[in-house]
């Protein structure tokens, strides 16, 4: 295969056979194409898009590159995947959540990915936790736990592994086609019964638009209907950060709290939505609202905390953070982020907090780069709150000083007061949720 052809033919507006995908992505996975070839194909795919069957081809080639998963489990595989966000949590909670309610969660995860953070970077912030499984630890953990959340296998959509991180330092991510095929190559490769897509829109989210929402929903409805993937998707608002932390250590101690039955209230709605849509569409309870109420009386009884702690056990991780999340990297520095107006205070720009946790050292600005798990962001409050120039905003957990004054120039930018409170819609679609079967 001469890679130039495949890169000029979509260079110039062209699209790609799904014979072209394949040889494509199997010549990109065994590294006889290379980055630079990759990069050029992924920037004219964000430029030009791709039309449906295309997408299908292209998403199809991504699986063909590696293994699908097939986990022996009598209890319904169930999995949700966002499409990033700022603060964004919510699996951490939900897949003990979901285990305690008698699901099996296959949940393979990603890294952090441009402004926003990755799971599995949050949970390797517990000391000793390896996301790293191979494929007998994973069954292992599915059997004792009921849910793991690890990485890609190296057998598991190479592909989309390789991709995900070029397209993460080239600044290639908010791209509708590349999202969808991405997340879907890795869920249907995973041997599901059910699962929840949710579509983040809005300002600290790659999709800023609903039209570009919508773009992204309707594609991954057609690619899952096609592989015959019960499967909701559900939009959610991304204007503000979910959650009252942003960073990794701190975003696990929020996780602890919401699975002790407290926490912001946005994270557990969103833990309860989601659990309610999948206990109804894997068949665990006749409607949502049953299922809703299941996933609450679990984390209530400290059922999804029981799950949680088992998880930690088995992925290696130490255990006594759930009593004393003071056990998790904590940075050793803080300053204050005091308003500098009077108003309802309101976020107009939520990718600038990821960015100003970015610039702490919570974030990669090169493949190989280390993370700093302890740096962070959090609240003490809301948008919409009724605040005083000169009031705290939020604490900025740092070391030595590192990114401060950067990180301050993202705050400066992104936070600002309004005569009206903003008020912000956390779930967009649908009103009532209807499954994509
Ligand atoms: N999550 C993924 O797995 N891929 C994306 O492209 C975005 C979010």
């Amino acid at each position: 295969m001469d890679a130039r052809d495949i890169l000029g033919l979509k260079r110039d507006g062209g699209a790609l056979t799904p014979e072209q995908s394949a040889e494509f992505l199997a010549a990109y996975t065994s590294g006889e194409v290379a980055d630079y070839h990759a990069a050029v194909l992924l920037t004219s795919i964000f430029i030009h898009g791709m039309d449906d069957a295309e997408l299908a081809g292209w998403t199809r080639g991504m699986i063909a590159t590696g293994e699908t998963l097939s986990f022996d489990s009598d209890r319904p595989l169930v999995d949700k995947h966002s499409t990033g966000g700022v603060g964004d949590k919510v699996s951490i909670p939900l897949a003990p959540a979901l285990a305690a309610c008698g699901c099996a969660v296959p949940m393979i995860s990603g890294r952090g990915l441009g402004h926003t953070g990755g799971t599995l970077d949050k949970l390797e912030s517990i000391p000793g936790y390896r996301t790293e499984l191979d494929a007998g630890e994973l069954q292992r953990t599915l059997d004792r736990v009921g849910y793991f959340i690890a990485a890609q296998t190296a057998d598991l959509v190479p592909a989309d592994k390789l991709l995900y991180a070029l397209r993460d330092v080239t600044g290639l991510v908010a791209s509708p086609p590349l999202i969808a095929s991405s997340i879907l190559s890795k869920k249907l490769a995973e041997g599901l019964d059910a699962l929840l897509l949710d579509i983040k829109v809005g300002s600290g989210s790659f999709l800023t638009t609903s039209k570009a929402a919508d773009d992204v929903s309707r594609r991954m409805s057609a690619i899952a209907a096609d592989f015959g993937l019960p499967t909701t998707i559900v939009q959610t608002s991304m204007d503000a950060p979910l959650g009252n932390t942003i960073g990794h250590a701190l975003e696990i101690a929020e996780s602890i709290e919401c699975l002790q039955g407290a926490g912001p209230a946005d994270l557990r709605e969103l833990v309860l939505h989601f659990g309610g849509e999948l206990l109804h569409l894997s068949g665990q309870t006749p409607d949502f609202a049953l299922g809703r109420a299941k996933i609450a009386a679990a984390i209530d009884s400290g059922a999804a905390l029981h799950a949680f702690r088992a998880n930690i056990e088995a992925q290696g991780g130490d255990v006594a953070v759930i009593e004393d999340p003071n056990l998790l990297p904590q940075a050793p520095d803080r300053d204050t982020y005091t308003a500098t107006t009077s108003g309802h205070l309101k976020i107009t720009d939520c990718a600038a907090l990821g960015r100003a946790v970015h610039a702490l050292g919570g974030g990669r600005t090169h493949l190989e780069d280390e993370i700093d798990t302890a740096v962070g962001l959090s609240f003490t409050r809301r948008p919409g709150d009724t605040i005083e120039a000169g009031d705290p905003i939020c604490t900025l957990h740092h070391r030595a000083g590192h990114g401060l004054s950067e990180a301050r120039a993202f705050l400066s930018a992104s936070l600002s007061t309004t005569a009206e409170p903003q008020r912000d819609t956390l779930v967009l679609t649908p009103d009532s949720p209807t499954a994509a079967r």
